[in-house]
């Protein structure tokens, strides 16, 4: 590669990307229990939507199950950062499981006006992807009042008791825009369609939009860092190629970038999902160093600063020591 074409290839890195303070707990959660009681811990489902740190703390003594029912009775499990139905904890208690909930405070609080909904017997619409764990376990806080609108697609099945008592609440890692959209249709349908108390969508998620919406249109390509089962982390995708990158890729780690992807880019976009450690940010980084990418600017677009306390089971024995 020649020296002019290196210097004229850069890296944009939004900011905010990467860990959200949900995802920083839900993973000091699994850290400090292995610390403070000793392998195993048993988590149930992925404690976070990365498959990277899913290893790292198998390897520390992580035991990831998909049912509390595969937990040894008696033994200790962590609830993931995307929540649980009520049924789960009664089946925790049930099997005399020490629990450990790691659930973000964020989703706890959509929970909550599910719950404050449905006992006044509202109809709860749940803007949300079928099948994520999320909105398992929102919608079985009432599953008698909540019903699933999965986008835009959704809404024409939707059919309400009262058009008078309905509320829409939602995932909270949805993209911005589309939902949005899917308020603005349901709205058409049901014109008091009453709005969630609060945002649902989480800032974090917000803010890693508003931050690949700010690098997208100068960016021939844009990497999204994040596993494919990561929501926030397929929505930056869709965000990058809505606003204006002509390609946009999504990668567990520097090894999915391929070399054909880089043939002809001037400049690469880069972010990661609110489950990705900055090491495998880097990793491209250097991958794209490589490349001749070395003019790398950080655009920075909101500053954050939330940071949530370990959860309460295991802030209370940390205190014993
Ligand atoms: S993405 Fe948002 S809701 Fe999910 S863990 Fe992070 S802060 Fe919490």
């Amino acid at each position: 590669m020649d020296v002019q074409t290196s210097a004229t290839r850069r890296v944009l890195v939004a900011k905010p990307r990467g860990y959200c303070a949900g995802v920083d707990r839900a993973v000091q959660a699994v850290e400090r229990a292995l610390e403070q009681y000793g392998a195993p811990i048993y988590v149930r489902k992925q404690i976070v939507h990365n498959t990277h740190v899913v290893k790292t703390l198998e390897e520390r003594g992580a035991v990831f199950v998909e049912e509390t029912e595969e937990v040894p009775e008696g033994a200790i499990v962590v609830f993931s950062a995307h929540g649980v139905a009520p049924a789960v904890h009664e089946e925790a208690a049930g099997r005399s499981l020490r629990t450990i909930d790691a659930t973000c405070p964020l989703v706890t609080k959509v929970h909550n006006e599910a719950k404050r909904f449905a006992a006044k017997d509202y109809d709860i619409l749940l803007i949300g992807h079928e099948g994520h764990e999320e909105v398992e376990g929102t919608a079985g806080e009432a599953p008698e009042h909540i019903q699933l609108v999965d986008g835009l697609d959704g809404v024409e099945g939707v059919s309400v008791r009262d058009p008078e008592r309905v509320v829409w609440l939602s995932q909270t890692t949805l993209s911005v825009d589309e939902t949005t959209e899917t308020v603005a249709r349901l709205r058409t349908r049901f014109p008091n369609l009453i709005d969630p108390p609060s945002d649902d969508i989480c800032y974090a998620t917000s803010n890693r939009q508003t931050a690949v919406k700010q690098i997208a249109a100068e960016s021939d390509l844009v990497i999204v860092v994040g596993s494919t089962n990561s929501s926030n982390s397929k929505r930056l995708v869709e965000v990058a190629k809505d606003y204006g990158a002509a390609a946009s890729y999504l990668v567990d780690d520097a090894s999915f970038v391929r070399d054909e992807w880089l043939e002809g880019v001037r400049t690469v976009g880069l972010t990661s999902g609110a489950s990705v450690p900055e090491e495998l940010v880097r990793g491209v980084l250097a991958k794209l160093a490589g490349h001749g990418f070395t003019d790398v600017e950080e655009v920075e677009s909101v500053e954050e600063s939330m940071r949530f306390a370990l959860p309460h089971e295991l802030r209370k024995d940390l205190r014993t020591l």
